[in-house]
């Protein structure tokens, strides 16, 4: 069993689909090991993105994050790190498969709804980031 960690971005949760995308996570098996709704400080998106401190589109992506609240999830499952990011498809909601959440709920690469840990390794850390032990079961 692998944990994954999910965040439901400003823009979903400003559109009311918490409930839709959460549903597509436990129609594919994978269940909702820890949950909560929170907002973001500067300090703690600038933290989680820091690998991508260095990007052109770094400031515009912290002040996305912070500018709403997001619910974040551990995810468990079978393969749950890549079945997470095959359910939420590409980065650029434009370039994602149909059926999946980017294409379904997001409109561009700025906004793009949800994310999930790239790999087993980063799903660790980022779930370090956000949960203690006991909130997640
Ligand atoms: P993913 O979220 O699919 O893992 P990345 O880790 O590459 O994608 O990027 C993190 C987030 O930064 C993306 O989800 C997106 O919100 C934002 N981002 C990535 N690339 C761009 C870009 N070229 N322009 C604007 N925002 C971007
Ligand atoms: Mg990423």
């Amino acid at each position: 069993m692998e944990q994954t960690l999910s965040i439901i971005k400003p823009d979903a949760v400003k559109k009311n689909v918490i409930g839709k995308i959460i549903d597509r996570f436990e129609s594919n098996n994978l269940k909702i090991a820890a949950m909560k709704k929170i907002e973001l400080s500067k300090k703690d998106a600038e933290s989680f993105y820091a690998v991508h401190a260095e990007r052109p589109f770094f400031n515009a992506l912290v002040e996305f994050m912070t500018s709403g609240a997001v619910v974040v999830m551990v995810l468990e499952g079978e393969n749950a790190v890549l079945k997470n990011r095959e359910l939420m498809g590409a980065t650029n909601p434009k370039e994602a498969e149909k059926g999946t959440i980017r294409a379904d709920f997001a409109k561009d690469i700025d906004a793009n709804a949800v994310h999930g840990s790239d790999s087993l390794e980063n799903a660790k850390i980022e779930i370090d980031f956000f949960f203690a032990n006991r909130e997640i079961s």
